[in-house]
């Protein structure tokens, strides 16, 4: 009975790979775990990803597996990369809507596959706003995001 604990005890301990990711946005993928009941197996990082001008935020990358050559999705090779620059100017700004909109972009790449989409929809409000948080460029930093916030969340149960 000892030992049952035991090993169950080290299986939640080696389940979640909390190693692999960068505690500064660690939170708002715990969040989007919850919310979608998807954990994120990969590795979260904060990484220079633009050399010269400024093009892009947020970066998921899914490797093929040498066997099977079938893309390992949500696996310990999947990796979330976030980029320093734009993480310091949204900390500067107080801006942690525009993170979460970015990384929930990149979440739901690497764990369910999902595509850009560049469709526009009405709000509520009767403005155009991105149908969805796959949409190719960020925009947590627009009222469309910020007023939106719940239905873009459920993106994370689709
Ligand atoms: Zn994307």
């Amino acid at each position: 009975m000892k030992l049952a604990i035991l090993l169950s005890l080290l299986l939640l301990a080696c389940g979640r790979a909390t190693v692999g990711r960068d505690p500064r946005i660690s939170a708002y993928i715990e969040n989007f775990e919850t919310y979608s009941g998807v954990q994120f197996n990969g590795t979260v990082e904060i990484v220079k990803l633009n050399i010269d001008t400024h093009t892009i935020d947020g970066m998921c990358s899914l490797q093929r597996s040498r066997l099977t050559k079938e893309l390992e999705v949500n696996s310990r090779t999947s990796r979330i990369q976030l980029d320093s620059d734009t993480y310091n100017k949204a900390i500067k700004a107080g801006d942690s809507l525009l993170l979460e909109q970015i990384l929930m972009h990149e979440f739901l790449h690497c764990t369910k596959v999902k595509d850009h989409d560049p469709a526009m929809t009405q709000s509520k409000s009767n403005y155009l706003m991105p149908k969805s948080v796959m949409y190719p460029y960020s925009f947590g930093n627009t009222a469309a995001y910020k007023n939106n916030r719940e239905y873009y969340f459920k993106e994370l149960l689709k």
